[in-house]
């Protein structure tokens, strides 16, 4: 049997007196895509941030690739994870050029990195534009060079949080498509978080279905839309065809 990448067990986190993590639970195998799925403020982010370290959980455990990151007592810093991250808001680096950016993503040595970044960029289909700085690429791909740093350092498990929010909708399928190739090539665990159901449903393999700091219903994007568990989880679903 084969053991998960990522597992959360009881997680809970609060903000001053109030839960915004509840008891959430959760494992993702290799190569595959969970989608934490829920309304604005429902706690995803803070669950992913608990996930990759920056955030300190009240209780519960965190195990990647089977190591504990973290309970009561361990708190294993962000950097020994061994996780990518791929977040709105954790942009490139506006002063290094694209190169210099993925490599950023790399450990090792000097002379063998002009190689892996040529390679990283081939993937995500950006080896054209190894030259060029950030402020010269479109939002789109921008985001395929994000990528590309995330994958760098071969992450065990990679954490996505609303990563194509920021592109205007005309690029979001094709960019979600060719991200979701380039991610089971490298045969990462995913955990992405998104407010969309359309997103989920496209990309995961599993959809967390979470609201209140709770997660409510677990299971295939189409059980999930087919046999909803209430009538809110219903309605969250409707404005999807
Ligand atoms: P989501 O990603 O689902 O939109 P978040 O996890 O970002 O939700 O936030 C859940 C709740 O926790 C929100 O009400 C938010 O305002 C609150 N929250 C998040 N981070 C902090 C913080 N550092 N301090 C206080 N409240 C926070
Ligand atoms: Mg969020």
């Amino acid at each position: 049997m084969t053991t998960p990448r990522l597992t959360i067990s009881h997680l809970s986190k609060s903000f001053d007196g109030r839960q915004v993590v509840n008891d959430v639970s959760l494992s993702v195998m290799p190569g595959q895509v969970t989608c934490l799925l829920g309304p604005s403020g429902c706690g995803k982010s803070t669950t992913l941030r608990a996930v990759a370290g920056v955030e300190r959980p009240d209780s519960g455990e965190i195990h990647v690739d089977g190591v504990m990151v973290c309970d009561q007592t361990t708190m294993i810093p962000p950097e020994d994870r061994s996780i990518g991250l791929m977040f709105q808001d954790f942009a490139l680096f506006p002063h290094l050029d694209v190169a210099a950016n993925v490599a950023f993503g790399l450990k090792g040595r000097k002379a063998d990195m002009r190689g892996q970044v040529e390679n990283l960029l081939k993937r995500v289909g950006m080896l054209r534009h190894i030259d060029r700085y950030p402020h010269e690429l479109s939002g789109g791909e921008q985001q395929r060079v994000a990528l590309a740093r995330a994958l760098a350092p071969k992450p065990k498990v990679m954490l996505m949080d609303e990563p194509f929010s920021g592109l205007d909708d005309r690029l979001r399928d094709d960019i979600r498509d060719e991200t979701l190739e380039v991610l089971k090539d490298a045969g990462a665990a995913v955990l992405l978080v998104t407010h969309e159901p359309a997103e989920a449903m496209r990309m995961a393999d599993e959809i967390a279905l979470m609201r209140a700091g709770r997660i409510v219903q677990r299971g295939a994007p189409y059980n999930i839309y087919n046999t909803p568990v209430d009538l809110k989880a219903a309605q969250f679903f409707s404005d999807i065809n």
